[in-house]
């Protein structure tokens, strides 16, 4: 059963679920997002090396992350909490700077994507990078998904899988672009697509157009007004231009997969293998043939907001060193990092617009692989499943009214069939 609705029953509503419910005890289950104010959580700031070589704060006023990003997208010592004490008022003014990858990718690393190398025609290297996000129902509320900080997830990317640790009961997107490093290095005839996108219970994803064709490429670098910006991809559903099939993530229950209430596709649909292409522009043939070609999708795709969903937007800052003042730091989820289930549950992905077709041929192709993980408490896992069994009880006790009502009204009858009741039971009473 792979809709959420066939698998929990009638009555479940997704919607509710948003990246910023907040766990059972008022904590931030991910990144709050960004251009978001909470002066009551814990913020950091980042440890940087100076010249001299020494480790130093980088100025909080430039860079900053919320506490779920602090906390599970860096090593304890990478960061250094934003103490009231040590920066009066700063709190207040803070965002999380996760999904401004450009911003940070130069003092603190690649936090977020997984990168696949690929060999452009001349020969040289450029890299493709996938991030995850968390989305609501609508695709409104967004944050994006940190890597995880351990040696295993350094390991993972290195080998072309991202871990991306996500909440239970939770929509979710992947973002599919060239790397932001790389971009001046890339052509204008280089193009990328998806090639395939499968989950490990077999189902498959399809990326179309409005003709319904998979067949679509998009640039990887786009000309602006304001300079040269990644060509990017968001995948959010198993199928675009239909309803009721986008991403969303659950982790069962230690009792639900106990007592066999678990998806069976759980801990499979769960990882997503992706193969993207890259190919250029074909020289125009001298003479008249019928090809077939990619559909070309023109422009970028990522909304508007001040922030890129893939991580492009601008920024920088001033290093200034202060002195470290180390601090204890409390990482990650209490809970043991589990599996989960990938589901299809309401909500619409746009078909992807394309405009003409162009002719290909293939220059790379790269792998990489996708799996979702949960560290919540099997507590907290448990009492996302209690709300939408709730969700469901009402439903049900709702229709089961709903029903009683009907039967009331059916055993009455109509007007018509009681008044022949009593014509019928008068006339009875004359026969000897
Ligand atoms: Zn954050």
């Amino acid at each position: 059963m792979s809709t959420a609705t066939k698998h929990f029953g009638p009555g479940v509503d997704t919607s509710k679920f948003t990246p910023f419910l907040p766990s059972s005890t008022g904590q931030p289950r991910c990144c709050i997002g960004s251009n978001r104010h909470m002066p009551n959580i814990r913020w950091y700031g980042v440890m940087v090396k100076s010249k001299s070589g020494s480790v130093v704060r980088y100025d909080p006023n430039e860079i900053s992350f919320c506490q779920y990003c602090g906390e599970n997208g860096f090593k304890a010592s990478e960061v250094f909490e934003i103490r009231e004490e040590d920066y009066p008022g700063l709190k207040a003014n803070l965002v999380c700077d996760a999904a401004s990858t450009k911003k940070y990718i130069d003092i603190v690393g690649n936090r977020r994507c997984v990168l696949r190398p690929f060999t452009l025609p001349n020969g040289r290297t450029a890299r493709m990078q996938v991030n995850v996000n968390l989305t609501d129902k609508k695709d409104i509320k967004w944050c994006p998904v940190l890597k995880g900080a351990s040696l295993h997830d350094d390991e993972a990317t290195a080998a072309g899988t991202l871990r991306a640790k996500i909440p239970t009961h939770t929509y979710w997107q992947f973002v599919v672009q060239p790397h932001i490093n790389d971009l001046d290095d890339l052509p204008d005839d280089l193009w990328f697509k998806i090639e395939s996108a499968k989950f490990k219970d077999g189902r498959e994803v399809l990326v179309t157009n409005q003709h319904g064709s998979t067949n679509i490429v998009t640039p990887l670098v786009i000309d602006r007004f304001d300079g040269r910006s990644a060509g990017q991809i968001i995948v959010k559903s198993y199928k675009t231009g239909v309803g009721g099939q986008n991403f969303f993530f659950v982790a069962p229950a230690t009792q639900e997969k106990d007592s066999g209430l678990a998806a069976e596709h759980d801990c499979l649909s769960n990882i997503l293998e992706l193969v993207i292409t890259i190919c250029r522009t074909k020289p125009k043939p001298v003479y008249r043939c019928t090809s077939r070609g990619g559909d070309v999708m023109r422009g970028g795709t990522s909304k508007g907001g001040g922030v890129m969903r893939g991580g492009t937007s601008k920024g920088g800052g001033v290093m200034r060193g202060a002195t470290s003042k180390g601090g204890g730091v409390m990482r990650g989820g209490g809970g043991a990092l589990t599996g989960g289930s990938n589901f299809g549950a309401s909500g619409f992905s746009e078909n992807i617009k394309t405009t003409r077709t162009i002719e290909t041929e293939f220059v790379d192709r790269v792998a990489c692989t996708i799996q979702l993980v949960n560290d919540e408490t099997n507590s907290e896992r448990l009492r996302f499943a209690k709300m939408v069994e709730d969700q469901t009880q009402s439903w049900r006790d709702a229709e089961v009214e709903r029903l009683a009502r009907a039967q009331e009204v059916l055993k009455r009858g109509s007007e018509r069939s009681r008044g022949m009741a009593d014509v019928l039971k008068t006339q009875a009473s004359h026969l000897v």
